[in-house]
């Protein structure tokens, strides 16, 4: 079974991992917070900064796990949030960033990790994480069950120098953080004793530019709750129309999840370690799956699902049918001709450390996609219905591009917004409901930011037109 692994990249806090030889010490002990620095995926390594100063390189694979994801890579990038906020700390229902924890045992609860390391909501309650917004669950044992670690790393109070890195006037200067800037891919705010405060990196550029003095206690861990890293399994992928899934779930942890989402049908059971085919992706959160096994289809929780179909060189596969997801997953990889390649089908040629497949497609025409582009096509057809024409979704994003390339007073950054539509506006358009059901799904709102842009724009103008009139 192919298990998906959580993204790994430069910024990505850490802490040693459940194969890390306890007797070498660099990292300061248990608990001890450091910075990837560097990815070699060939290697399966990484290049740890820990925040004493001290440089390991540790092995990330799946025999050798030398450490573990405290902070994801959705801490530090803006808009790979979750499609869910906090209970506890939803002051402004801003959605979760990094990892989060739902509880199978209430309805539509979820803690992010700075709330579920903290001990909020009941401890003897089961949860599961979800490392990212396109990650499988996970279960883990109830908190009450479990080791609780003190974390120790860079936050405010903490004394620090500058590292060899650094790029300031303050070398030999010993200063305190005032605040830690995490959204900015990693920076931090350093008063000096000349009282001068600076901004340095803490992982922003794979860069940290400062070290602890002494070890500085900012909270604490459930060790056995955050996903340990590894770099041997292909990074987590969309799952898409025509993808093979199945369920590795306890029963209990599929009955908790499906009661919040799609609903629980007492058969469910029976699907229970099968393999079924996407049939459609409704929602972001809800996919319609059909099983051969019992002949039918289920609409099943998107995060208790496994994907089966990841591509190897070789393989024969589609690209999606919906230009605005295909624009918008493939980001820079994104070029026009890609335009006339929607639903058609070619060959994996070879796949790049970044786990991008290269393709051949008829008339010798070779392009770089995304796995989260593709689907394997293996040629069966177990799917009693043709699910590419139902939507409509392309017909759709068609049309609503003119009516931006064609309005005159637009100005040039909103002419590119079917371009540069980021995850950040999707969520910010509509996160009012932690209920995943009620937010619709990323497809649905491509469309939508690009009119809520347009109109943003132009009623100014508008306002200035009726001045004149009036
Ligand atoms: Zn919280
Ligand atoms: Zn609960």
């Amino acid at each position: 079974m192919s298990q998906y692994s959580i993204m790994i990249k430069s910024g990505i806090r850490v802490i040693r991992g459940p194969d890390w030889d306890p007797s070498i010490h660099e990292d300061g002990g248990p608990g001890h917070l450091g910075t990837i620095i560097d990815v070699s995926r060939q290697d399966q390594t990484c290049t740890v900064q820990w925040d004493n100063g001290h440089l390991s390189n540790c092995k990330a694979t799946s025999d050798q796990q030398d450490l573990r994801i405290v902070y994801t890579e959705s801490t530090v990038t803006k808009g790979n949030s979750h499609f869910a906020y906090c209970n506890i700390c939803n002051i402004s229902r801003q959605n979760v960033s990094g990892l989060r924890f739902k509880c199978v045992t209430c309805k539509n609860y979820d803690l992010c990790m700075k709330c579920y390391m903290a001990d909020e909501h009941d401890k003897t309650h089961s949860f599961v994480r979800i490392n990212s917004r396109i990650s499988k669950v996970i279960p883990i044992l109830p908190r009450v069950k479990s080791k609780r670690t003190k974390l120790y790393g860079f936050g405010p109070g903490a004394s620090v120098m500058l590292t060899p890195f650094a790029t300031s006037s303050h070398i030999d200067d010993i200063g305190r953080i005032e605040e830690m800037i995490e959204e900015d891919g990693g920076t931090a705010k350093v008063a000096w004793p000349s009282r001068e405060v600076t901004t340095v990196k803490t992982g922003k550029d794979g860069l940290v530019e400062i070290k602890l003095i002494e070890p500085h206690h900012v909270g604490h861990v459930y060790i056995d709750h955050i996903p340990a890293a590894d770099l041997s399994q292909p990074p987590d992928s969309c799952i898409n129309p025509g993808d093979k899934v199945c369920v590795d779930l306890n029963f209990d942890t599929l009955q908790g999840l499906q009661q919040d989402y799609g609903g629980w049908v007492d058969d469910m059971e029976k699907i229970m370690g099968e393999t079924g085919k996407v049939v459609d992706v409704p929602r972001s959160t809800l996919c319609e799956v059909y099983f051969e096994s019992v002949s039918r289809t289920y609409v099943l929780y998107i995060a208790a699902l496994t994907k089966m179909s990841v591509p190897v060189v070789g393989d024969r596969v589609m690209v999606l049918a919906d230009v605005g997801i295909l624009i918008r997953r493939q980001r820079y990889l994104w070029k026009e001709a890609m335009r006339n390649l929607i639903g058609k089908t070619g060959t994996v040629d070879s796949i790049d450390v970044m786990g991008n497949l290269s393709i051949s497609f008829s008339g010798n025409r070779k392009f770089d996609f995304s796995p989260s582009c593709v689907v394997k096509d293996d040629g069966d057809s177990v799917v009693p219905r043709d699910d590419s024409d139902d939507e409509g979704t392309i017909k759709i994003t068609l049309e609503d591009e003119p009516s931006i390339y064609h309005e005159p007073d637009t100005e040039k950054k909103e002419m590119l917004a079917p371009f540069g539509v980021d995850e950040e506006s999707v969520d910010s358009s509509d996160n009012s409901d932690n209920d995943e059901d009620g937010i619709s799904s990323e497809e649905e709102h491509v469309p939508k930011v690009n009119s809520k842009n347009v109109y943003l724009e132009l009623s100014p103008l508008t306002s200035v037109y009726c001045l004149h009139f009036y």
